[in-house]
């Protein structure tokens, strides 16, 4: 529920490096829980990823990882609870934005978590290998507010 409008969550993917910095500091990867309401409306939950222990909701992906042989698809009947990702420290960070691939719709909530989750850093390689450079350049603030929640 973001400001009594109901969000479904749609999907989730990574980028590597982090799209988002903290401080001007950039993480290894970032993931984007993308949710869109009834109206098309987006929210996008923005997670950090640094180096540390190795991350149990990053580790049934490892086995099913392509490599660059072969990009075999791999469906898979597991079902993910998107809240096991997310850090024990729910500070964060909102503004209205936009998407960060073509076409760039400006229709997004952006809340991005102050705190980083860990994952270990063979995840983290592995992940940065199959997406090198899958992220935007920053962009300025411009007009934007950025408003920051304390947990
Ligand atoms: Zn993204």
């Amino acid at each position: 529920m973001l400001n009594g409008e109901h969000y479904e969550l749609i999907q989730f993917h990574f980028h590597g490096q982090s799209e988002h910095t903290i401080d001007g500091v950039p993480h290894h990867l970032e993931a984007h829980f993308v949710h869109a309401n009834a109206m098309g409306d987006r929210a996008v939950v923005g997670v950090m990823v640094s180096d540390g222990v190795e991350n149990a909701f990053l580790a049934p992906f490892m086995s099913h990882l392509p490599n660059y042989t072969t990009i075999k698809e791999h469906k898979s009947s597991q079902t993910f609870n998107a809240v096991n990702f997310l850090p024990a420290n729910r500070s964060y960070f909102t503004y209205p934005g936009s998407l960060t691939t073509p076409n760039c719709e400006e229709n997004v909530t952006w809340l991005v978590f102050e705190h980083p989750v860990e994952a270990s850093a063979l995840q983290i390689l592995r992940f940065r290998d199959l997406m090198p450079k899958n992220y935007r350049p920053q962009a300025d603030i411009g007009p934007r507010r950025i408003l920051h929640y304390q947990d």
